[in-house]
């Protein structure tokens, strides 16, 4: 089977986050990762054992030729293609869960925790954007194709319109703007 690319680390890791341990149900996961090759294609391999059960866990995701620089003040999962390991749907859910702690307003926090609710913000417009790229040029809305797994498809389920373009432009411009306020 072809390896499913991962364009960032960022993105493995999230992919990771999201399936855990087969065995137990464990989501933490800290492995050690190295750059491998398969069948003649550069991949990463994440592997280590489960901090519950210690089974035995590894993940190998292909490389992009091009590794786009992580940038501290403005996180991005990847380019400009869409994602082969998250589904628009998984997109969305994390944007919720990024976003799903800050404090209204920045008043009375100090200097460290207006720089975790910005980049909590920062992280839920990149999500936001992610979702963004399943949109053809031209649709309106993410297409069927653009949600795979079953926690994607529930997400949508519960409320598909958040899936439209307008919607989903309009969602990560808040976070951006809510995101300068606590610079
Ligand atoms: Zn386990």
């Amino acid at each position: 089977m072809a390896l499913q690319l991962a364009r960032t680390s960022a993105e493995a890791h999230i992919y990771m986050e999201l399936r855990p341990c087969e065995a137990c149900g464990e989501s933490r996961f800290e492995p050690a990762s190295s750059v491998v090759e398969v069948d003649g294609d550069l991949a990463s391999r994440y592997s280590g054992t489960c901090p519950s059960c210690g089974a035995r866990r590894e993940f190998v995701f292909r490389l992009p030729d091009d590794i786009p620089l992580p940038i501290d003040d403005d996180p991005r999962f990847g380019d400009e293609r869409p994602s082969e390991l998250l589904d628009a749907g998984e997109w969305l859910w994390l944007g919720d869960v990024a976003a799903g702690d800050v404090p209204a307003r920045p008043d009375g926090l100090d200097t460290r925790e207006r720089r975790r609710a910005r980049t909590d913000l920062l992280t839920a417009a990149a999500a936001l954007t992610e979702v963004l790229k399943f949109v053809p040029p031209g649709a309106d809305a993410v297409p069927p194709q653009g949600l795979w797994s079953s926690q994607g498809r529930a997400v949508y389920a519960a409320e598909p319109g958040r899936f439209r373009r307008v919607r989903l432009e309009a969602a990560r411009d808040t976070y951006r703007d809510l995101a300068a306020r606590f610079a």
